[in-house]
């Protein structure tokens, strides 16, 4: 095996145990960097020497017994989390120059633990999209067929973790940006529940959805990633006091007994009869694992799609709001007046997806129509929230597809935004009521493409889910398929 071809875990043991090195192991993730991203597209910046000044510090520091829990181990970053002194774009032209003076929260935890940064990865501009299309600087492919999308928003991080150009990588999931390409890449994507993580350094997209999470390859590597990240923080005022459970102890003790539901509306017209089979195969293995299988209704699932895409543009359009050439990111010289200033920076700076749900957002908020649209969005999200609530008085864990189709082909849907809407059916209702989701790897389809499977928990229950996910994963026992690399 290849060094970097190691999960983050099998690499630790091989650095513990003095095999590998952590500046072996980055070059050797650095030098396949250089191989596949011609073909991928997956990085927006590669922090060479960044990287490698950070590998020899935790080789240094592993040799005086001071290893953190992540010593050593390069990982990809979504270009819209703050990296101190390493441009943070959030794939946007408006952004192209900037370099952030702090880390984000979750950038400071891995660094802290020893982590090296090998860069920043390619994303929908500022995380708005569902397969990574809307970048300025470059669309990532699929490793799997490299004509077909990688998902999005968090397509390059699902890339570079699919590709082997690293074993971890942090995305943002608002309305499924971590699941849905971790599905369509075949890893494992993990959205935590609303206020586990901290959002300090993640630019806002909109704030009351966002939630940042692992991409890795294993169940057990998404366990110790959520360990590190997790916890309180003073300075996110919606990150909750909760204890951190250690994440990875019960990954392996089965699901004996665990009621597994399955959302009667996940399953309607519209979703591809192999994804449907491979979501199904895996609820009859963990029913063989022992899961104890039941029948659940979430009947407001049809109204997500609706009330998401009121409320996060809605939210976007404050967010967005700052990048006025004022302060920092991109600004007009050409313009003669303030006011003239601001208009040429925004419809400069920012692409067409980002304009429209500026234009949606601002629209549903202004005066006369808040009742009508924010606060009729905010009731159904409520209605939302109670549907799952109520499943889980039945249930301990959801089981769905994630998207109702695998991958489909670059350019595809780039003229009309209402299909991609739609096909985030099945990942907006975890973002509208805060809950924990993750999509495992559950098979392939005839043309060679993976399919993820949704597990759904309660609030703060990640440890249920990682732990039937690791089952799926030990049970389904998938066929080694070879990249389009
Ligand atoms: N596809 C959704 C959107 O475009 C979700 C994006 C996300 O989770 N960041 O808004």
């Amino acid at each position: 095996m290849k060094p970097y071809e190691l999960t983050i875990v099998q690499a630790l043991q091989q650095m513990d145990s003095g095999e590998l090195s952590s500046v072996e192991l980055t070059k050797s993730c650095l030098a396949r960097i250089d191989d596949v991203e011609p073909e991928l597209c997956a990085f927006i910046t590669v922090d060479k020497d960044g990287a490698l000044s950070q590998a020899e510090k935790a080789d240094k520091q592993r040799a005086v017994g001071r290893a953190g829990r992540l010593c050593g181990v390069p990982l990809s970053i979504k270009d819209l989390l703050s990296t101190r002194g390493v441009k943070t774009t959030c794939g946007s032209k408006i952004l192209a120059n900037y370099i952030p003076p702090y880390d984000a929260t979750v950038v400071e935890n891995i660094k802290q633990e020893g982590g090296v940064i090998l860069g920043k990865v390619a994303m929908d501009e500022f995380a708005m999209g569902s397969t990574s299309e809307t970048c300025a600087f470059g669309v990532p492919r699929n490793p799997w067929k490299k004509g077909y999308v990688a998902g999005g928003s968090s397509g390059g991080s699902a890339v570079s973790v699919a590709s082997y150009e690293c074993p971890g990588s942090l995305g943002s999931d608002t309305g499924g940006s971590i699941r849905q390409p971790a599905s369509l890449c075949g890893v494992v994507g993990m959205k935590p529940t609303y206020g586990r993580v901290s959002r300090y350094g993640l630019t806002a997209f909109a704030s009351s959805l966002d939630q940042v999470g692992p991409l890795c390859r294993t169940v057990e590597d998404c366990a110790l990633m959520m360990n590190i990240i997790s916890g309180y923080d003073k300075r996110d005022s919606t990150s909750v006091k909760q204890d951190v459970p250690d994440f990875s102890t019960h990954l392996n003790s089965g699901v004996k007994g665990l009621k597994v539901g399955v959302p009667a509306e996940y399953f309607t017209d519209g979703l591809d009869s192999e994804v449907e089979a491979i979501v199904r195969s895996g609820i009859d293995t963990l029913k063989k694992e022992g899961a104890e299988i039941v029948e659940v209704s979430l009947p407001h699932t049809q109204y997500a799609v609706a009330a998401y895409y009121l409320i996060a543009p809605a939210e976007a359009s404050s967010n967005l709001a700052r990048y006025d050439g004022a302060l920092y990111g991109y600004r007009d010289m050409e313009a003669d007046s303030l006011l003239d200033m601001y208009r040429q920076t925004r419809s400069i700076g920012f692409g067409a997806e980002v304009k429209r749900r500026i234009l949606i957002g601002t629209y549903a908020l202004s005066s006369g129509y808040y009742d009508a649209y924010y606060k009729k969005a905010s009731q159904v999200r409520t209605l939302i929230l109670d549907d799952f609530q109520k499943s889980f008085e039945s249930c301990d864990v959801l089981i769905s597809p994630i998207t109702p189709t695998a991958a489909w082909k670059i350019g595809e849907n780039s003229d009309d935004p209402l299909p991609l809407y739609m096909s985030d059916i099945l990942t907006l209702s975890a973002n509208l009521a805060g809950l924990p989701g993750m999509s495992v790897p559950g098979g392939f389809t005839r043309e060679g493409l993976p399919v993820g499977i949704q597990l759904q928990g309660p609030h703060f229950q990640e440890e249920i889910i990682l732990k039937a996910g690791s089952c799926l994963e030990r049970c389904l026992d998938l066929p080694a398929k070879k990249l389009d690399i």
